[in-house]
């Protein structure tokens, strides 16, 4: 006899602060949750993003800070204390419309239509990546001077006193910008069009601060800095796109702000993403447009991409599929499909799914 498809009550998919802190939750409430740490997903080791940095030291009960690796390796060892079952695997498929809800994982399944696990309830916590601009010089100075993050790396030695330079226009680029001009002598903004995006609020505040100076029509064009391991970096080329004049800044720090790919092309045509393909919610819950089926972290969140925000928002996924279980306890696949609004034919994901009725409690 074939083996049964491994069920389980709750997929994760993701493994960054939002994905443990959910699993967390829900080993503690004996739900066994099954967590896909991805193996290398969209470029990134299992861990998230905090694999790729250095010292955390905004993130609450590490008063002498903690390593970014560190502290996804406490979290992971922390799901699995309370019965977390961890498969490092990258999700490459998954089936919405199905009840239950069907997952591929990419070596053992790839991407026949069989074996497939099956979980009642899904929360997604794949993440985001922030954009990087591949300059010369980008890959030797990153971490050494190059930052994704101004709030999560802007406070370190490096940077006091020292000139430093934001690229982008938009929100994001103004936030980082003034909370840089807290520790830098000043703060050169590169905008490649001729205005800003951000909103008309930031632009003035951005604009009337006397330490930031924001160049129109200008980009980076390469990274220069010390020659010696872990060297740091000390000048940015740049360039008028204009009048194709260049020139060599002084920059101790060069902080990226050109907008985050969230990590959705898993659930992208099944789910209801934002024109920037973030995952929507329903503000203040975990709610996506499918009922049973729950988002947390940068996924679902363009605005604050915060380790803490992440994990709280974990958290809320937790309970919230924690209440849609007990609420469908008993429910046969059948029932729970009239539920969401989908049809009988639709179980185990047959071809023909039709469309099926968005969130009833969105
Ligand atoms: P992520 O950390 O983005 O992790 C999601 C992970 O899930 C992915 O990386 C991947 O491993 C996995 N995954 C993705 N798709 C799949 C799939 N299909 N199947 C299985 N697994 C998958 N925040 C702070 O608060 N303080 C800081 O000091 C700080 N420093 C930062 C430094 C850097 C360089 C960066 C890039 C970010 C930093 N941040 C910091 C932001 C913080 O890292 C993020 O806000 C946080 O990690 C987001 O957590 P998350 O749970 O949403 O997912
Ligand atoms: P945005 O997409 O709004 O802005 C990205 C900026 O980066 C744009 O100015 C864009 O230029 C520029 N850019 C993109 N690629 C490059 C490149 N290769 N070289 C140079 N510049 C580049 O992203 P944000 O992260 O700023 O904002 C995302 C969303 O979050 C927005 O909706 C924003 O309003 C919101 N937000 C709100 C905040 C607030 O209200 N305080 C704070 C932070 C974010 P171009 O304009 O030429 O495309």
């Amino acid at each position: 006899m074939a083996p049964a498809t491994p069920h389980t009550k709750v997929a994760i998919i993701g493994s960054g602060p939002a994905a443990h802190t959910a699993a967390i939750y829900l080993s503690r409430a004996e739900l066994k949750p099954t967590l896909y740490e991805g193996m290398l997903a969209g470029g990134t080791a299992a861990g998230g993003q905090l694999t790729t940095t250095t010292e955390v030291e905004n993130y609450p009960g590490f008063p002498n800070g903690i390593s970014g690796p560190d502290l996804m390796d406490s979290m992971r060892a922390q799901s699995e204390k309370f019965g977390t079952d961890i498969i490092t695997e990258t999700i490459t498929k998954l089936d919405l419309k199905s009840r239950p809800f069907r997952l591929w994982r990419e070596y053992e399944d790839g991407d026949g239509d069989a074996p497939a696990h099956t979980a009642d309830a899904v929360i997604i916590a794949t993440g985001a990546n922030a954009r990087r601009l591949d300059l010369p010089g980008e890959e030797t100075y990153w971490q050494n001077g190059i930052s994704a993050c101004a709030v999560c790396d802007g406070a370190v030695p490096i940077f006091r006193n020292k000139p430093l330079v934001v690229i982008g226009g938009g929100d994001s680029a103004a936030e980082e910008a003034l909370f840089l001009t807290k520790y830098g002598s000043k703060v050169t903004v590169l905008v490649r069009k001729d205005f800003l995006r951000a909103s008309k609020a930031m632009q003035n505040r951005l604009l009337s601060h006397e330490k930031v100076e924001v160049k129109f029509n200008h980009e980076a064009v390469e990274v220069l800095g010390e020659n010696k391991p872990r060297g740091l970096m000390t000048n940015l080329k740049i360039k008028n796109n204009k009048t194709g004049e260049e020139q060599v800044l002084n920059a101790n720090g060069l902080f990226y702000a050109v907008g985050h790919d969230p990590a959705t092309g898993l659930v992208k045509g099944q789910l209801d993403l934002d024109e920037e393909g973030y995952l929507l919610t329903k503000p203040g819950t975990s709610y996506t447009s499918i009922e049973g089926v729950f988002a947390a972290g940068d996924v679902q969140d363009k605005r604050y991409r915060q380790a803490i925000t992440s994990a709280g928002s974990g958290c809320i996924a937790a309970l919230e599929a924690e209440k849609y279980l007990a609420e469908r306890e008993g429910e046969s696949p059948e029932q729970q499909l009239e539920q969401s609004g989908a049809k009988k034919g639709d179980i185990n994901g047959a071809d023909n799914v039709p469309e099926y009725k968005t969130n009833p409690l969105l």
